[in-house]
């Protein structure tokens, strides 16, 4: 799917569900894709993106910032403490603040740095116990911990089941959000992200539907 494409998606789903047109940002994850597809889409405009690795996007976006002004980097993926300091430094907003020992070394980082990224916390929906995020009962007090570090929390994000409906975890995510005064809702990838806009998404993460699959040959 083109860029031009997918973005007319979101927008129409922005209507159907009477939200406004453009409530939506769209973060072209470039995760392991090869540079060449990455500047492709610099070079149709696209100025969001988001990574999985603080290695990665520490190798690839100096240089890009470099030569494309006005880029935003994300990262989406799971951070140890000992790279949070470099994620600080590299990232416009971390999606995965998942548990209180990061939220600490988060915390103190930022004020020794007078800046901190926007952040995400990740909510584990479907409590799967492979997967990243706090847990949906303890989600409240999560949020009232990173507040009371003073940590710029935006918003949620989770990412579903591979089996299951997202609908319904984007609607878990939404009434968590909600409760907690929290604005921001990331969710959605290429095989859902409209019904995440349907849901309130404010930003959907989409890789393969613009760059095609990722090789990790
Ligand atoms: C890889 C990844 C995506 C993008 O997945 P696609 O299915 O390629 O759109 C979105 N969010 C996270 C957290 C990811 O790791």
């Amino acid at each position: 799917m083109s860029l031009a494409e997918i973005k007319a998606r979101i927008h129409k789903a922005e209507e159907a569900a009477g939200r406004p047109v453009g409530a939506t940002q769209l973060i072209a994850v470039s995760k392991v894709q090869p540079n060449e597809r990455v500047e492709a889409v610099l070079d149709e405009g696209h100025r969001l993106f988001g990574e999985n690795k603080v290695q990665e996007a520490a190798g690839k976006w100096p240089e890009f910032r470099e030569r494309f002004a006005g880029v935003e980097v994300h990262l989406l993926g799971p951070l140890q403490t000992n790279k949070a300091r470099q994620a600080l430094e590299l990232f416009e907003a971390i999606h995965s603040v998942d548990r209180p020992k990061l939220a600490k070394t988060l915390a103190r980082l930022a004020q020794e740095m007078g800046r901190c990224p926007d952040l995400f916390i990740q909510v584990n929906t479907g409590e799967e116990p492979q997967k990243a995020g706090v847990l949906p009962a303890e989600a409240d007090d999560f949020v009232a911990e990173c507040r009371a570090l003073d940590l710029p929390i935006q918003g949620l994000m989770c990412i579903p089941p591979v089996d299951e409906e997202p609908s319904l975890h984007f609607a878990l995510l939404a009434k968590i959000a909600a409760r907690n005064g929290l604005e921001g809702l990331s969710m959605g990838m290429s095989g859902d992200f409209e019904r995440a806009v349907a849901l309130g998404a404010t930003h959907v993460r989409v890789g393969s539907a613009i760059f095609g699959a990722r090789d990790y040959g």
